[in-house]
């Protein structure tokens, strides 16, 4: 019960049960009083005006999402499970595989998995024997623990894409919508900075895990499944929270504005997106997001823009 009812109810019951009703009235009155309070305060914020939008394709931009109706800011307009989560690929911090919880900068002073040995926040996180989180990768992971007992080498950056790579015996389904969704590899390949960078995941998942994997536990393990991953990651991985990242098969087709339309929020636990309308716009509507800072000025959000989305922003703004 919230304070403001508190303080309503005395005030109430004191005044009406002096001067006017029986003290069993005035209860029945503040009883359906509160009722009445309490349905409004825990009403959904977003209006369910549920329409989910249509996947849409051009030339030019590719798949996007086209409104069905009218929308008005704080309509629902979809919910979208994650086809997979994990740690960021950049700016990685240490946290739990099992849970996501954020660890100890100094991973010597975290309990370890008992299986894999990767830091974690207890040995009893209910998420390292998850089917649908940590399980699957410990015992990949377990492959390179002389590795990591020698060199202590952690790379979180490397776990997304390992989870990504094990979809293809853990849900071929899912596996199958990630190669639906854009990675640009024609302007990733050798030479490049960003293919360089990419190399040491790669050849970090390689040499500790995925070589000394037996054959046919994972369909494809080359280096360029592992690239074309990060690229799938790079160009439509949204960040939920702090720590971790997720891939969508429906909120990642939204485009680009550096007005944007829409926002969204990520339920907790299960991080499913949910995609709110945040001003008005008509039925037929491109739904656009922001891939870069709102607050930077036109250069800078192109430049950002063009070096990590590969594209010349057009918008309205710019
Ligand atoms: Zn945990
Ligand atoms: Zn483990
Ligand atoms: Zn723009």
């Amino acid at each position: 019960m919230k304070m403001s009812e508190c303080w309503f109810g005395f005030f109430f019951f004191f005044f009406f049960n002096r001067y006017i009703l029986s003290s069993e009235l005035v209860v029945y009155f503040y009883m359906i009083f509160r009722r009445k309070l309490q349905f409004k305060v825990n009403s959904p914020k977003p209006n369910f005006h549920f329409s989910p939008p249509q996947i849409m394709s051009s030339p030019l931009l590719g798949r996007y999402l086209q409104s069905t109706t009218d929308l008005h800011p704080g309509d629902l307009i979809l919910r979208d499970t994650p086809l997979i989560v994990g740690p960021k690929m950049t700016m990685a911090e240490p946290i739990c595989l099992g849970c996501h919880k954020g660890l100890n900068p100094n991973l010597a002073e975290n309990p370890r998995c008992p299986r894999c040995l990767w830091p974690v926040c207890s040995t009893r996180c209910s998420g390292l024997t998850d089917a649908h989180t940590h399980a699957p990768e410990c015992a990949i992971l377990q492959l390179g623990i002389e590795a990591l007992l020698t060199f202590n080498d952690l790379k979180y950056e490397a776990i997304l894409p390992l989870r990504c790579l094990i979809l293809q015996r853990r849900s071929p389904k899912k596996y199958t919508e990630l190669k639906h969704l854009e990675s640009h590899m024609d302007k990733r390949g050798p030479g490049t900075e960003i293919y360089e960078d990419i190399n040491s995941i790669v050849k970090y998942l390689r040499s500790n895990f995925l070589e000394k994997l037996p054959a046919n536990v994972l369909d494809d393990t080359s280096s360029e499944v592992l690239h074309w991953i990060c690229g799938v990651i790079d160009v439509n991985g949204l960040d939920i929270g702090r720590y971790t990242q997720g891939l969508f098969s429906i909120m990642c087709l939204m485009e680009h504005s550096c007005l944007p339309n829409v926002k969204y929020t990520f339920e907790p636990e299960t991080n499913v997106a949910c995609l709110i309308a945040s001003v008005d716009s008509p039925k037929g509507s491109h739904i656009s997001t922001m891939y870069t800072n709102a607050l930077w000025g036109t250069q800078p959000r192109r430049e950002h823009l063009a070096i990590t989305k590969y594209f010349n922003c057009s918008c309205e703004r710019c």
